[in-house]
Order: C-alpha cells, then sequence, then structure tokens
C-alpha cells in the first residue's frame, strides 16, 4: 500500500487569506493590467510568484528574533549565525550579506579581472550581472540537455566536463577566477548537480588550480536528490551528503532567501585565508560591519536557526514532495509541465498549452492571467515579455521557452493547496482553446515584465 504523507509541521499562528469572487478577481485583474506584478497580494489567494523570501519561519526561529544582540560589533548573533555556517556547510570563513546578490557582488569584485571568463551551469540573472559588471563573460558550461525541458534526466544541472576542458584549454587556466556551480539550477528549473559531477568538476579545477565557487541557494534540495537518486547515498542523512557536497567546492555564495528558510539574508562563505582577509575590508564598503553585514542581529539569529532547520531530513523530503505532489497531477493529466519535476517549482509549457497563440500573442503571459482569473493563484511568466527587447535592433527577443512558473514557497502552504492550484490549471487545460492572447498597451523601457500593462485580443475584451 502507498502510504501518503503529511507536513511535518502543524499550524500554530495562521495569516488570514482573502478569498475573492470571480468579479472581484476580473476586477483585480484589469486594475493590474492582466500583469500578476501588478495584483496586490491581498487579492491573491495562493501565492505562487517566487519562493525567494516568502518562507514561513517556526517558533524557534520566531523566539529567536526576541534573542538578536543589535550591538554594531562583535554581536553575539553574529557569533551564532557564523557558527552555523560552518558547522553546516563545512566552510572556515564566512562573511554576512543582506542577501545572495550582496555575496556575488563582493565575490566578483575581489576575484574577477576585466578579460576573465567565468564558467557556470547555466546564468542565473544577478549571477551573471556581477560578472559582467567587473568585465568578465560569463561561458555556460552545464549539458546540452540541460536547454531541452522534455528531456528527463536525474542530473539535468550537471556540468559538462568537456565544455569545461575545452574552455581552459582555449583561454588559460590564469584567465579563469574561479568556476561558478549552482546547486540546484533555478533556470533550468530547479535541477540538481550529482555528486560524482561535483567531484569531478572539483577535481579538473584543482588540477588548473581555479577554485570552485557554489552558488548554494538551493544547496538543501540539491542534497536531497542526489540521497533520491544516487547510488550511494539512500541510506546517508542529508545533512551529511551537504557537507560532502560542499567538500567539493572552495567557498559559497547563499541567499538565505531561499534553502536558509529566512525572509531576508545571505552569506559569502570560503577556504580561502586570503580571499577572507580582503572580504572582511571591502564587505565594510557595501553591507557593514563584517559581523552584520547588512543583516539585524535578529535577521542573523532567525537565519542561524534556518539553516539547522532546513538540513532535517523529514523537513526537506516533505518539501521535494509537495512540489512533486503538484506537478504529477498535472503530468497525469496530460498538462505539458517542464520535465523532469525540479526542486522549487512547477513549470507549465505555455506554447504547448495554448499552441493556438503566436509569440506576438504572449502565451505564458495569457495563462499567467487566466490562472488568476479562474482561482486567485498567481504565477509568473517566463517567456517573451521577461525576455525584453534587443537592445541593438529593438527587435523583442524570442526565447525558445514560453514558460509560467508556479514557485512553492516553503512551510507557507499544504497539499490541498495544491491540489486547488492543481484543480485550476488541468480545468483552464480542459478549456484551452478558450483563452484569448494579450497585446501589450504599455511597454516600460526597462525590465518590462514588471510593470508592463495588457489587453486581451479577443474581440469581446474577455480573457476566457
Ligand atoms: C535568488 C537567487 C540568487 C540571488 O539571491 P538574492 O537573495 O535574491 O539576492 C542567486 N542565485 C540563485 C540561483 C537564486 O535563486
Amino acid at each position: 500500500m502507498h502510504r501518503r504523507m503529511a507536513e511535518p509541521y502543524k499550524i500554530k499562528s495562521v495569516e488570514l487569506l482573502n478569498v475573492l469572487n470571480d468579479q472581484e478577481r476580473e476586477q483585480a485583474l484589469i486594475a493590474g493590467g492582466y500583469n500578476t506584478f501588478l495584483i496586490k497580494s491581498e487579492d491573491v489567494y495562493i501565492d505562487l510568484l517566487t519562493d525567494s523570501g516568502t518562507s514561513a519561519m517556526s517558533d524557534l526561529q520566531w523566539a529567536a528574533l526576541q534573542r538578536g544582540d543589535e550591538a554594531y560589533a562583535g554581536s553575539k548573533s553574529w557569533f551564532r549565525l557564523e557558527q552555523a555556517v560552518k558547522e553546516v556547510y563545512g566552510y572556515r570563513h564566512v562573511i554576512p550579506t543582506h542577501q545572495g546578490r550582496g555575496a556575488e557582488n563582493l565575490l566578483s569584485q575581489l576575484k574577477i579581472h576585466p578579460g576573465n571568463y567565468v564558467p557556470g551551469n547555466m546564468y542565473f540573472t544577478t549571477t551573471r550581472a556581477h560578472q559582467e559588471l567587473n568585465g568578465g563573460t560569463f561561458v555556460d558550461i552545464v549539458i546540452d540537455e540541460a536547454h531541452d525541458p522534455m528531456i528527463d534526466l536525474p542530473f539535468k544541472g550537471n556540468v559538462d566536463l568537456n565544455k569545461l576542458e575545452n574552455l581552459i584549454h582555449k583561454v588559460g587556466a590564469d584567465q579563469i577566477p574561479y568556476v561558478s556551480i549552482a546547486v540546484t539550477v533555478n533556470l533550468a528549473g530547479g535541477q540538481p548537480v550529482s555528486m560524482g559531477n561535483l567531484r569531478e568538476v572539483h577535481a579538473l579545477c584543482h588540477m588548473h588550480d581555479i577554485p570552485v565557487m557554489l552558488d548554494a541557494t538551493r544547496c538543501v534540495e540539491n542534497a536531497y536528490f542526489i540521497k533520491e537518486r544516487e547510488p550511494g547515498y539512500e541510506y546517508m542523512l542529508v545533512k551529511d551528503i551537504l557537507k560532502k557536497m560542499m567538500s567539493y567546492s572552495d567557498g559559497c555564495t547563499m541567499s538565505g532567501k531561499k534553502d536558509c528558510l529566512v525572509n531576508i539574508g545571505g552569506f559569502l562563505a570560503m577556504n580561502d585565508d586570503d580571499l577572507y582577509t580582503r572580504a572582511r575590508e571591502l564587505v565594510v564598503l557595501y553591507e557593514g560591519m563584517p559581523s552584520y553585514g547588512g543583516m539585524a542581529g535578529r535577521d542573523m539569529e532567525a537565519m542561524a536557526q534556518g539553516i539547522y532547520e532546513a538540513i532535517d531530513d523529514h523537513y526537506i523530503k516533505h518539501r521535494i514532495h509537495q512540489v512533486r505532489y503538484l506537478g504529477n497531477q498535472l503530468l497525469d493529466a496530460g498538462v505539458p509541465i517542464v520535465r523532469p519535476i525540479g526542486g522549487h517549482a512547477v513549470f507549465l509549457d505555455a506554447r504547448q498549452f495554448l499552441p493556438h497563440l503566436r509569440q506576438e500573442e504572449f502565451p505564458a503571459q495569457s495563462l499567467a492571467a487566466a490562472l488568476y482569473l479562474d482561482s486567485g493563484v498567481r504565477s509568473m511568466e517566463r517567456g517573451i515579455v521577461s525576455a525584453g527587447r534587443n537592445k541593438i535592433t529593438g527587435e523583442n527577443n524570442r526565447p525558445k521557452l514560453e514558460l509560467v512558473r508556479l514557485t512553492i514557497p516553503r512551510r507557507v502552504y499544504t497539499d490541498n493547496h495544491m491540489d486547488v492550484v492543481a484543480d485550476s490549471v488541468i480545468s483552464l487545460y480542459e478549456k484551452r482553446n478558450h483563452i484569448s492572447g494579450l497585446g501589450m498597451v504599455y511597454e516600460p523601457p526597462t525590465l518590462r515584465f514588471f510593470n508592463a500593462r495588457f489587453e486581451p485580443l479577443s474581440a469581446n475584451g474577455k480573457l476566457i
């Protein structure tokens, strides 16, 4: 018999939700210009816009806030956070930052010189932006399969060692300040990297004296996939797998807003003494003293506690289960989604979902709007709207993928909420021929997806 699983926590405090009726949702959608970024959070029933900074804290984390030591220098809370990072991730040195990109800024400034190349397993927006700001060129070394949404592989975030080796031979190891490995790969859909691959990348890099820096943002989710999928790890605790993963690197950047179960915070960690000394100096300029780095004492307390809670096997097992629980219901109903289901989100393939819409009719934007209209579920477009325009020609960039991202916040929703989301997506799939495309009626000059406004293209002006 298949035994079902429930959330490994119970509810001590609840946040009441506004449940809007059909007319109210339609009004909210029109007021927001059919853009889910412009809908007020109070008008949203289930918010799957992002998993960043949206985690629910535990009672122990809320209690830890009270313990926050707000001393300007040498805060007790800092030493607790430093201890948690050293103990759980195994690095020798830690620099706190206000969030992940603060750590990316420090690392990029300290390591990258103009003309350098920074290889990575697919880019991430802020990571690449900081590399480029410092004169580096990002080079994608992820396996080709990571770019295909339909190929089902256990470790789709792996590095193609040939690509890395070729780059080293082409530009020379001295032009590569570090290799940046994301565990898991966000933009591939939360796809993990195997322990075997991390070991090989580390060995190759060390032969050439190139440090390996992890983007550890979702490293606990990655560790759990290793436990599930890589032979030899099925009986190991997630915390031990995690520490072994990190041992194949020389440091990491971390956004605490994801796998550290807090709403704000981050850090840069490393083993190298000299890099640490220089980072201690630079952090003062951008974040604050090396004993708070842009975080309040109470935020450091909450993060220290969250770091320990995240490596509990029951927590992470249910976390991955919940994402898959949603994804599998959609797969069973024949809804086109990106495969395999990753660690933090389910991605709807809007091109296949709405084949009657041309890309200029914004299929993913239309589907995200339709989902809100149907059930008050908020998702995010990742397609032609997000891709923006070519800076030189002014033409729309036309990404291969038109996706709607359903991102699951950690410990916030129950599996019942996932049922509501699945029912809504499936019912939209059944009437997909009746979903109209959108026209953009206001286009901001930069990062247009945040503020763009749309109207349905249908004859009666209705989206569905
Ligand atoms: C969120 C994220 C970052 C940046 O972290 P912030 O805390 O948002 O600054 C970096 N890398 C990945 C993979 C992320 O998901």
